[in-house]
């Protein structure tokens, strides 16, 4: 199954190019704040999942006649591991490895929709960056989870790209600005995708592809990132984990249309804006570093 959130954090089931809103039949409040509608709809689907499915018989809106937006916006966190795959490791010229390294955390108001525009900091000098990654998006409270069992904590997965800000600032400043974690277009359900060992991941700008990796070439798996994460944090439902980049990172800049395709999971084609601000005392804008 496909989730979308669209028109206003409404909630539906995509499916052929239709989306079914479900927003009345799961009782959702679009207007309620915080936003946390997907992620409590993550902890009931097993109950709420047949009424969903019943949905699709339904009208539905063609996806063209409204507006998707990031499937899961309140998340309680974004993990994310850095370098995941050996090449990607080479091209930064690091000795850090997700294995050796563990993970660090993207902040959460930097999550945004497949129609929302990556908007960039003003920070001329400073190179911003495309990374193409699986989103591994959290069904159950895991805690102390072993990678035998790792992938049943798994609700499903969706394309992700972690926008960086390249330079020796702290990363998780470097890595979340508003708009740096756009996932989408939609969340597709585990049983959608099947085995998340070799998924293929795409990600061009401008029609030219830059990065081409497979999950088979990760370092921590999907079961070894949960299973690691859920030793030190209880993951809840919703919660996010983006995987590392394979290989073929690069700068972005205004006007760019960035495409991310994963096999199974999905495609969306993002555009790049210039911002305003986003300088401070650690990242200047008058300086290179
Ligand atoms: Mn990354």
């Amino acid at each position: 199954m496909k989730l979308v959130r669209f028109g206003g954090g409404r909630i539906g089931v995509l499916e052929d190019r239709l989306i079914h809103d479900a927003t009345i039949s799961i009782g959702l409040e679009p207007e309620a704040w915080p936003p946390v509608g997907m992620v409590q709809l993550i902890k009931d689907f097993n109950a709420v999942r047949p009424k969903l499915e019943g949905l699709t018989k339904s009208l539905g809106v063609p996806l063209e006649q409204t507006t998707l937006e990031t499937p899961i916006l309140w998340p309680n966190k974004v993990i994310a591991y850095p370098v995941n795959y050996v090449e990607h490791g080479q091209e930064r010229n690091v000795t850090l490895r997700a294995d050796r390294d563990g993970f660090f955390l993207k902040a959460s108001s930097s999550l945004s929709g497949p129609q929302d525009p990556i908007m960039l900091p003003d920070l001329p000098g400073r190179e911003i960056h495309h990374e193409c990654e699986l989103a591994i998006v959290i069904g159950r409270t895991a805690r102390h989870v072993s990678t035998a069992e790792a992938l049943d904590f798994v609700f499903g997965y969706s394309c992700l790209i972690d926008v960086t800000v390249r330079g020796k600032e702290d990363r998780v400043m470097r890595k979340s600005y508003d708009s740096f974690c756009p996932i989408g277009p939609a969340l597709v359900t585990a049983d959608e995708v099947g085995d998340p060992s070799a998924l293929d991941l795409k990600l061009w700008v401008n029609d030219e592809l830059r990065q081409h990796g497979n999950t088979r070439d990760l370092i921590l798996d999907v079961a070894n990132m949960i299973s690691m994460a859920s030793s030190v944090a209880t993951l809840y439902p919703g919660d996010i984990i983006a995987s590392g980049t394979p290989a073929g990172v690069g700068p972005i800049r205004s006007g760019d249309r960035i495409t991310i395709e994963i096999e199974r999971v999905g495609r969306m084609t993002l555009s790049v804006e210039q911002g305003v601000g986003g300088d401070n005392l650690a990242i200047r804008k008058d300086a290179t570093r």
